[in-house]
């Protein structure tokens, strides 16, 4: 049986290229155009030993729309009820925003095995933002790069720990 996996996080963590390197193929579009909506998006991927079903949630980039965000916040929620493991992702060169705590307080009320992604953590990037997000209280962020494919190995020993 896979693993079901949800990747969830505010627009441009990284979500979708993550997606794309553990699908091992180009199939989620990775953001290039802003405001643009999509769904979820699934696809089979591997890390290590490990059977993904991968859940990709879109991103809708002006947040500041109430409609919108209440939009991304059921797809997100969606994701999360399919899904084994909750994979956050944060982009651990910004820091924690207050988009990203919503989706903290958000994977924090629905009770499912939560991995806390610290993404873009390549070269010596990955202190930024380590502290506040270990005070999210989900879990020691693991330092990733999934741009770069760093941090593999401890996302697998990360997936395993929670399941
Ligand atoms: P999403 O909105 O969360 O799905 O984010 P995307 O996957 O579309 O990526 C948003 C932007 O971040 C793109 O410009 C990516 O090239 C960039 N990005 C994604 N992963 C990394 C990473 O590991 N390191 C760096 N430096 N940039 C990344
Ligand atoms: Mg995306």
């Amino acid at each position: 049986m896979p693993l079901k996996l949800a990747i969830v996080g505010r627009p441009n963590v990284g979500k979708s290229t993550l997606f794309n390197r553990l699908a091992g193929k180009k199939l989620a579009l990775v953001d290039d155009q802003p405001g643009v909506t999509r769904d979820r998006r699934f696809a089979h991927g591997r890390l290590g030993d490990l059977d993904l079903e991968l859940i990709d949630t879109a991103g809708f980039e002006d947040v500041t729309d109430e409609s919108l965000e209440s939009r991304m916040r059921a797809q997100t929620e969606l994701a999360i009820d399919e899904a084994d493991v909750a994979l956050f992702v944060f982009d651990a060169r910004e820091g924690l925003t207050p988009l990203d705590r919503i989706f903290a307080e958000m994977l924090r009320r629905r009770n499912k095995p939560v991995v806390v992604a610290a993404n873009k953590s390549e070269g010596k990037q990955a202190e930024i933002g380590a502290a506040e997000a270990h005070r999210l209280g989900l879990g020691d962020p693991i330092p990733i790069s999934g741009e770069h494919g760093e941090g593999m190995a401890d996302l697998y020993a990360a997936l395993l720990a929670v399941t």
